[in-house]
């Protein structure tokens, strides 16, 4: 048993405490947020900041308020509306998502973790985390916020393992409280904690409820035991394809092959676009993510790659008139 685990009761009232005085107040947090915003809260946040996802979830929940109403149009509405919050392959699995909770749950996100399990694209963190925030169930929520806190606060580890293991999966379990809000209420705190004091580059101890019992501290903050990898950017297959899927959603029809890959003069001169491409120049869309797209000056077997990674992901389709988002 981790040593820290005896303190569990004192550290459930400090971090519960301290999150009811310093919590942000987030629309998905709120009482009268249905299900269905928080299972599009939680796939948002998977791998996007609050602070990028909060708009584009305020649009969303706007025109699809109900999965049915997020079913009922092509997928590729879905990834339009999923703007710059990257991975957009999350956006085609919550289209099918909101399509099997429509075909086999009556329009509604399922309660249980066992069911939303069964939803395609949601994995066990997603169902905990839904099953937790959405319907008050006591379940296990570990996300990388929850595994570092746990990692310093009873570990006494600067960082926790670079993958989840069945350890902290035991030392999570073993932590949640009995009571079914209290478990609730612990995990979105040890959540908030991770994300605004227990910070993975420079963790604010002095305001820290818990900086008493930190096994992290009470060891005298070791270094990590491994340098994590950071998530390269410029110059990557995914920036380029980001660039890409940029062009197609500002696109208001199909995108000529020769104008997503060709050199830079076809920027403007792609054939029976002139009255688009004008009115996008003006608006800064389309034309825009062209000239973005030129600007990372990608050689043509890293475009053609990245290209046919979207086509093969279905986050694009092409036909004789050019590429678009899927239908
Ligand atoms: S005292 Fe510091 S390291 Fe320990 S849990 Fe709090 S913020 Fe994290």
């Amino acid at each position: 048993m981790e040593p820290g685990l005896q303190q569990a009761p004192q550290l459930h009232t400090e971090i519960i405490s301290w999150f009811t005085a310093n919590a942000r107040d987030l629309p998905w947090r709120r009482p009268e947020c249905s299900p269905w915003g928080v299972f599009v809260s939680e796939i948002m946040l998977q791998q996007t900041p609050v602070v990028r996802v909060l708009p584009v979830w305020e649009q969303w929940m706007k025109r699809w308020p109900e999965p049915s109403a997020l079913a009922a149009e092509p997928s590729g509405e879905a990834v339009r509306a999923w703007g710059r919050l990257g991975y957009p392959r999350r956006a085609l699995r919550l289209h099918a998502a909101a399509t099997a909770m429509t075909d086999r749950f009556g329009g509604s996100v399922p309660a249980t973790r066992e069911e939303l399990l069964t939803l395609p694209g949601v994995g066990t963190y997603t169902a905990a985390a839904v099953a937790s925030f959405a319907f008050g169930r006591r379940e296990t929520v570990v996300d990388t916020n929850i595994r570092r806190v746990h990692a310093r606060a009873l570990s006494g580890k600067a960082l926790p393992a670079p993958a989840l293991n069945a350890a902290e999966m035991r030392l999570a379990a073993a932590l949640l409280p009995g009571d079914d809000a209290a478990s609730v209420a612990w995990n979105a705190s040890v959540m908030e904690l991770g994300a605004l004091v227990c910070t993975a580059r420079s963790p604010k101890c002095a305001a820290c409820p818990v900086r008493e019992r930190c096994a992290w501290l009470a060891a005298g903050e070791p270094a990590p035991e491994y340098v994590p990898k950071g998530q390269a950017w410029a110059g990557t297959d995914r920036q380029v394809r980001g660039a890409l899927m940029a062009v197609l959603r500002y696109a208001r029809g199909p995108v000529p092959r020769k104008t997503l890959l060709g050199p830079a003069d076809l920027v403007t001169a792609a054939p029976g676009n002139s009255a688009r491409d004008a009115a996008d120049a003006a608006a800064g869309t389309e034309a825009a993510a062209l000239a973005k797209l030129r600007a990372l000056q990608a050689p043509a077997e890293q475009l053609e790659r990245a290209l046919a990674g979207l086509l093969a992901d279905k986050l694009a389709e092409e036909n004789d008139a050019g590429l678009q988002l899927p239908a």
